[in-house]
């Protein structure tokens, strides 16, 4: 925020959010001031407390200053991008993730390639827990030039895809691991849905072969069967098979590791201001909070300024996967840092910061984008519909879910035959069962929307969507399911209008005024703002739907009265109040 500095022009720049006291230094007036003028408006807001562009404006307005919205870039999401010159890229390792149905092997693997690929000097060390690890594999090409390959050490594709939601895509590789006595099963189908919706290149890992009951060639048909053809049936996917226990076939895979990593050309500039990603964090109790990262571009040193999601500090220690004390983490590398002043999530992007005032200005207005960019992540049918109607998307991705195998197949056809030539539609998962989370965090991943036939939502899916503001729908009805999905591609569906309500306040007195009668109320829960759909509720049944008309604090009228306060409310076309009544303050929003 700036204030113009000719004099008399009084023009003021004000971002979407603003503090009390920020707008108090933009305006040039006290604290106080500004407190009194929300107080005006009806809103009881401290010093420290943001305030949204449309009253922070108001304000200033009531205090002689023009105000304008500040440009929208400049936000945290929109950090200046070091120029790196190609000739600045150098090869990273690749960073793996190990995916797979429970019990198929995948904690056994990852401890059986930590165990065989410790460099002799390491041999004995304690590996440490930090979430993730790095390797030596001999190099086939120059036995004396190992290579290093960092492994993700929480298995599955919920983490992954937990990621991938909040924006991070760290994998460069999956590995998929199916028990050859067990074949494909639910979990290995879901992981292959979550590793093509990441576009992330794959490679088998056709465990536990020592078993009598292995049988090889049953998985890789099965793979054929779902669309992953291994290179042995003329694919691209390598499957290599594999034993946990007796440490058959990992040098294999850790070549072919090398070998698709090579393919994907992983590069990144070393030299720069670092760039990662948060895998794990906690707060230790001795050592305050502790953060897991991979470094994706540049390197990060001891002493830099860093911003974490909504945290922030200065790196004054870090370790590596053995629990060593390092100065220094470059591309790929896996560090626990010690520093930042609060515990990072998981998925959260960190970035070194030019000074502290700078990084703490950057995790605070991060903490405010946080809901904001959930929301604007999420997709519904309505809004897919209007971008559709206005060209601007091609493609619906969509995640079924039903009761049975044999209606799964059938809508999953009819709905990948409505694509025509301007959107395709994209059933990225299809399988049978509940709506449960990890469906959710692939669609939130992925922007997909959910559609289930005669299957329920189970709670932790349904959290979920409601704060990653996932769209689930549910249907009886095969043809109402196809009909809906239908009229979205054809960018014909409606917006839904939907309700939302503000807050409650109860009658506790009655009290006569000219031209009919008002209700003293002390507001329970949210705000009721002046002109307010409301409707009044006697004994949970609604006898009265129109608007607040009136709302006074004490004896002057106010435009919001918050939670916890007396007010005074008049309703449209209404005065037959009785004690105990409640008014129930609303608003409706256009979703889509
Ligand atoms: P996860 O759930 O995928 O992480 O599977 P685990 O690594 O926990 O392994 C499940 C079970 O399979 C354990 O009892 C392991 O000892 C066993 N197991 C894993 N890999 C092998 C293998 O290569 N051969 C045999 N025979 N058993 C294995």
């Amino acid at each position: 925020m700036t204030q113009a500095d000719a004099p008399g022009a009084r023009s003021v720049t004000l971002p979407r959010h603003i503090t009390v006291r920020e707008l108090s230094e933009a305006l040039g007036v006290t604290p106080v001031d500004i407190i009194k003028e929300l107080m005006k408006r009806g809103v009881m807001a401290a010093i420290n407390q943001s305030v949204e562009y449309e009253m922070a404006a108001g304000v200033a307005k009531d205090l002689g200053f023009e105000a304008e919205p500040e440009a929208a870039s400049g936000g945290v999401g929109e950090r200046m991008e070091h120029g790196d010159e190609a000739a600045d890229m150098k090869p990273r390792p690749p960073v793996v993730t190990v995916m797979g149905h429970v019990d198929h092997g995948k904690t056994s693997l990852l401890d059986a390639i930590r165990q065989t690929n410790v460099v002799a000097s390491e041999a004995g060390a304690i590996t440490q827990h930090i979430g993730a690890y790095q390797v030596m594999v001999p190099n086939p090409d120059d036995p004396k030039q190992p290579k290093k390959v960092t492994f993700i050490d929480t298995p599955g594709h919920e983490a992954f895809t937990a990621m991938r939601a909040r924006g991070a895509t760290v994998t460069d590789l999956v590995v998929l691991v199916v028990a050859a006595d067990d074949g494909l099963m639910p979990q290995t189908r879901e992981a292959i849905d979550h590793t093509k919706a990441a576009g992330v290149p794959m490679i088998v890992a056709i465990n536990k072969v020592d078993l009598p009951a292995a049988d090889p060639t049953r998985v890789k048909t099965q793979l054929t069967e779902v669309g992953v053809v291994v290179e042995e049936y003329g694919g691209d996917v390598p499957a290599i098979e594999v034993s946990a226990k007796t440490k058959q076939g990992l040098d294999d895979l850790l070549v072919n590791v090398l070998l698709v990593a090579e393919i994907a050309e992983l590069k990144a500039n070393p030299d720069r201001p670092a760039e990662g990603t948060v895998i794990e964090s906690e707060k230790d109790p001795s050592r305050g909070p502790m953060a897991t990262v991979i470094i994706q571009k540049g390197t990060l040193h001891i002493g830099n300024i860093v911003v974490a999601g909504e945290a922030w500090g200065k790196v004054k220690a870090m370790f590596d996967d053995k629990g060593r004390r390092i100065k220094e983490a470059g591309p790929s590398t896996p560090a626990e840092i010690m520093g930042l002043e609060a515990v990072p999530k998981a998925g959260d992007v960190i970035f070194v910061a030019d000074d502290e005032r700078t990084a703490r200005d950057m995790a605070e207005q991060r903490g405010r984008e946080d809901a904001e960019a959930a929301q604007s992540r999420a997709v519904t049918l309505e809004a897919v519909s209007g971008d559709i109607a206005a060209g601007r998307v091609k493609d619906l991705n969509v995640i079924l879910k039903a009761d049975v195998q044999g209606s799964l197949e059938a809508i999953r056809s009819s709905l990948e035959r409505l694509s025509g030539q301007e959107v395709r539609v994209n059933v990225i998962h299809a399988a049978a069962g509940n709506i449960n989370e990890s469906d959710v965090m692939l669609a939130a991943a992925s922007k997909a929307i959910i559609v289930g036939f005669n299957v329920k939502t189970e709670p932790g899916g349904r959290n979920q969507s409601e704060i990653a503001g996932v769209d689930i729908r549910n249907y009886r009805i095969i043809y109402e399911l196809i009909e809906d999905v239908e009229k979205a591609v054809k960018g014909l569906m409606e917006p839904v209008i939907a309700e939302v309500t503000d807050g409650h306040a109860e009658v506790r007195a009655i009290f006569r005024v000219r031209g009919g009668r008002i209700a003293g109320c002390m507001v329970q829960d949210g705000f009721v703002r002046r002109n307010s759909l409301a409707r009044v509720l006697r004994g949970g049944e609604m006898i009265h739907d129109s608007r607040v008309s009136s709302l006074k604090r004490f004896t002057e009228d106010v435009r919001e009265v918050t939670n916890g306060l007396e007010c005074g409310i008049g309703v449209e076309k209404f005065d037959k109040w009785e004690e105990g009544d409640v008014i129930e303050a609303y608003h409706t929003e256009q979703r889509g």
